[in-house]
């Protein structure tokens, strides 16, 4: 058995996970991005060690046959550190996984959030669920690419089997992918970044902008259920949106299988007109008609079981 740790914005997800299973979760408010911007980046790293530590703990008392801790973690992991993390500032090029793995008397390893969903989803994808022992062995050929649409829009690659986190720690920023040439100004700085249309806040801007009503991604379905054209619109946009930075995606790394994740995934009928007419567009002639598009099997849970995947087929040696 392994543990999965998914942290997100405001909450830590810790989930036993045996084979592709979660087989007992816990679920704990923790929003370290309001800790990171009130503290210090020493108090706020202080902080979120003592936080994991004790819900760890409990968990391993719990699940003594526990083998190895994976986290999935919102920022760019280089070699095991976090290098950056745009939602949690000031936690600069640090080591989170060390003084865990040494504290819990557990193998801890880290890797970005998206790429851990990524890997879970492609676990679960195969026909017969080979985790490796080791990192890129064990005659894996297939790929998947995961987009993850939450508030913004993140991605994970897998190629070959193997999880590809890039030498930054910044591989798969589909996110920020530029498709609209002096478009909506977006948080890195650039103008037209994919997830200013294609995220849960891109719909909901695009609503906005439309009608002058202030509804979140959500309501903003519900209003195309009930034939709004200004919510349909939103959604179509997003799906063009997405389908353009897919397309180009798919044409640097030439992978098949696409799984598509995230809460905003569930409006995935409204997304999908206008993304599939995009795509098969934006696609070169031998690629049209081979790409396959699959909504996410794990759901909210693809990251932790991805991170425990990752945990046991990449041990600490294999980020060196
Ligand atoms: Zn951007």
């Amino acid at each position: 058995m392994l543990i999965g740790v998914d942290v997100g914005g405001t909450n830590l997800r810790i989930g036993v996970v045996d084979g592709l299973r979660v087989v007992n979760e816990v679920r704990i408010h923790a929003d370290f991005s309001v800790l990171c911007r009130g503290s210090t980046p020493a108090q706020a790293l202080q902080a979120i060690h003592t936080t994991l530590l004790a819900v760890l703990s409990d968990t391993l008392r719990q699940h003594p046959g526990v083998t190895a801790i994976g986290l999935g973690f919102p920022g760019f992991i280089v070699a095991g550190r976090v290098a950056q993390s745009p939602n949690l500032p000031g936690l600069l090029d640090v080591d989170l996984a060390t003084p865990l793995s040494q504290a819990l008397n557990c193998p801890v390893s880290i890797e970005n959030d998206a790429l851990a969903a990524a890997y879970g989803e492609y676990q679960l994808s195969l026909p017969s669920p080979q985790p490796s022992p080791v990192k890129g062995r064990g005659g894996l050929k297939r790929g998947l690419i995961y987009l993850g649409l939450g508030t913004g829009v993140g991605g994970g690659l897998i190629a070959k089997g193997v999880a590809y986190p890039g030498e930054h720690g910044v591989a798969m920023e589909v996110g920020h992918i530029l498709v609209e040439p002096e478009g909506r100004l977006c948080g890195c700085g650039n103008r037209g970044c994919m997830e200013q249309y294609a995220s849960a806040s891109g719909v909901a801007f695009s609503y906005l902008e439309a009608t002058g009503k202030q509804l979140d991604a959500h309501q903003v379905a519900l209003r195309a259920d009930a034939g709004d054209v200004h919510a349909i619109a939103a959604y179509d946009l997003a799906g063009e949106k997405l389908a353009q930075a897919l397309a180009q995606i798919i044409k640097i790394v030439d992978i098949g299988h696409v799984v598509i994740g995230g809460g905003m995934s569930a409006a995935w009928i409204w997304l999908q007109p206008a993304f599939e007419k995009r795509l098969d567009h934006d696609l070169i002639p031998a690629l049209r008609g081979k790409i396959q598009i699959s909504l996410s099997q794990a759901g909210d849970q693809a990251g932790m079981i991805g991170a425990a995947l990752l945990a046991h087929a990449m041990p600490v040696e294999a980020h060196v």
